[in-house]
């Protein structure tokens, strides 16, 4: 399946989420967030394309990552691209997080076939835009105060908003 990504996939980064990560960067965002660090994400016919075959390829040279984590760019511009690699990376033992523009409450109310078979494949969700006036640098994975690391297994199972914890 077709994929667009911002820049090749990274592998042994400590920025994205728990332990030595594997990060995907997909291209189109339609967020426009003010004070964007990745503006040159955003066009939808930007960076280039690749397959999700060749990525899990790619995939399976890297060793010893925690986990993948989605960044961008939206992830949830390419759902189906992305719920193809995720699904792989959980095969090998690895966990799944994703960074989203959206809020999670957004996502549900949408009821996507497309957007709920990707949040089928997300452990923890990092979500909602990045807001200028909430920038904290000191915060851990994140840019600003309004985005929440969401543990979506425990939220579903509990019907209720549940913050990841390390
Ligand atoms: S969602 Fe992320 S990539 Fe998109 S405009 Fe906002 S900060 Fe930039």
């Amino acid at each position: 399946m077709k994929i667009r990504l911002a820049s090749s996939i990274t592998h042994d980064s400590i920025v994205d989420g728990p332990g030595l990560r594997t990060v995907i960067w997909t291209q189109g965002c339609n967020h426009n967030c003010l004070g964007c660090h990745n503006p040159e994400t955003h066009p939808l016919n930007g960076g280039f394309e690749t397959s999700t075959e060749e990525i899990i390829e790619k995939l399976k040279n890297i060793k010893l990552q925690k986990g993948i984590t989605f960044s961008g760019g939206e992830p949830f511009i390419q759902p189906k691209a992305c719920s193809e690699i995720a699904r792989f990376c959980h095969s090998i033992g690895w966990d799944v997080w994703t960074y989203t523009g959206y809020t999670y409450e957004q996502l549900l109310n949408e009821n996507n076939p497309l957007w709920n078979e990707f949040l089928e494949q997300i452990d923890v969700l990092i979500d909602g835009p990045f807001i200028l006036e909430k920038k904290d640098l000191t915060l851990l994975y994140r840019g600003s105060s309004n985005q929440r690391i969401i543990d979506i297994k425990k939220s579903k199972k509990n019907n209720n908003i549940i913050l990841w914890e390390e």
